[in-house]
């Protein structure tokens, strides 16, 4: 249930929504893609550091935040859209600069299983080596339905199916880069991969982080908003303090903003936590709202009263 309304939120505001209320506006140039096939919603790329760039839905929803190192070896890309983005995200692929040059798409990693970062695992999947984490690959080895948004998403083809999946952690070697590959446990879900581009001090978080609006937190898949707290201090303790974070929803950031994310999850949990142990029901702990301070963190895919839900079920 919980996971169902999420994803008819995604839906809604993929497919019908004003595409203003999710704009990740500022965060890169428009191709002209007009005669791309797919979603009506562009899609730009941007350099973010180093060899790392981003693309990302500019006025409406595409999915997950897509990570790029490009180099003459080939491609990498950390996540890959929503379903029907596969020639929008190509078309920008072929827009980055740093990619004159470039060769084939090598490397796949999938951050987590949703379908906003892994639907178009099938089309990229058949010439590049796909990774995830050890618990992603039996969710892909079954059809997912969201009744209520009238959508099922297949299971993976062939080419969609991890080609090697990790337990705790993985170094890749690729385009003179050291690519650090980390598990966090009990999370957005319970198989997230945080990816670490040393050379370019740039990393990718996943849906670990929602940059500046409450995160959705996977409780039917084994996330927990306080397993997502542990997560996000120890990130900001390994992670160099002039690192840029990709997150998987929002604008790229530094660490500072991952701090202040932090405290949110912190101080907001510790609201919630206060009246639970007072004996109040998630109801009342809804009606009685967080602080004021906090509500800009509330956006079209999880309300105040859904963050609130998701902390209470996670203590
Ligand atoms: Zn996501
Ligand atoms: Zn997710």
């Amino acid at each position: 249930m919980r996971t169902t309304s999420f994803f008819v939120s995604l839906a809604t505001a993929a497919f019908f929504c004003s595409a203003s209320t999710v704009a990740q506006a500022g965060a890169g140039h428009a191709a002209d893609h007009s005669h791309v096939p797919g979603p009506s919603v562009k899609v730009g790329a941007s350099e973010v550091n180093g060899n790392v760039s981003v693309v990302m839905g500019l006025d409406g929803f595409a999915g997950g935040n897509v990570g790029v190192l490009t180099g003459p070896d080939g491609l990498l890309i950390v996540d890959n859209f929503m379903p029907g983005f596969q020639h929008k995200l190509e078309h920008a692929l072929n827009t980055l600069k740093t990619c004159s040059d470039c060769g084939d798409l090598k490397y796949l990693i999938n951050t987590h299983w949703h379908f906003d970062h892994s639907g178009n695992n099938d089309h990229f999947g058949d010439n590049a080596v796909l990774i995830t984490h050890e618990t992603v690959r039996p969710l892909y080895q079954k059809q997912h339905d969201y009744p209520e948004m009238k959508m099922v998403v297949p299971k993976k083809t062939r080419a969609g199916m991890p080609d090697i999946t990790i337990a705790q952690k993985a170094t890749i070697y690729f385009n003179g880069e050291e690519i650090e590959l980390m598990h966090y446990p009990k999370s957005h879900t319970s198989g997230d991969v945080a990816v670490y581009f040393k050379g370019s001090n740039v990393v990718h978080l996943g849906d670990l982080y929602f940059n500046g609006t409450f995160p959705y937190v996977d409780l039917d898949n084994g996330g927990n908003v306080l397993g997502m707290t542990a997560t996000i201090e120890a990130a900001l303790e390994h992670y160099p303090a002039d690192a840029k974070v990709i997150p998987g929803h929002g604008p790229v950031s530094g660490m500072v903003e991952l701090k202040a994310y932090l405290d949110m999850l912190k101080e907001t949990t510790e609201i919630v936590r206060d009246a639970k142990n007072a004996g109040m029901s998630l109801e009342e702990v809804q009606k009685k709202g967080l602080d004021e301070r906090w509500s800009s963190w509330s956006w079209v895919f999880i309300s105040t009263d859904a963050w609130i839900a998701q902390v209470y079920n996670s203590l």
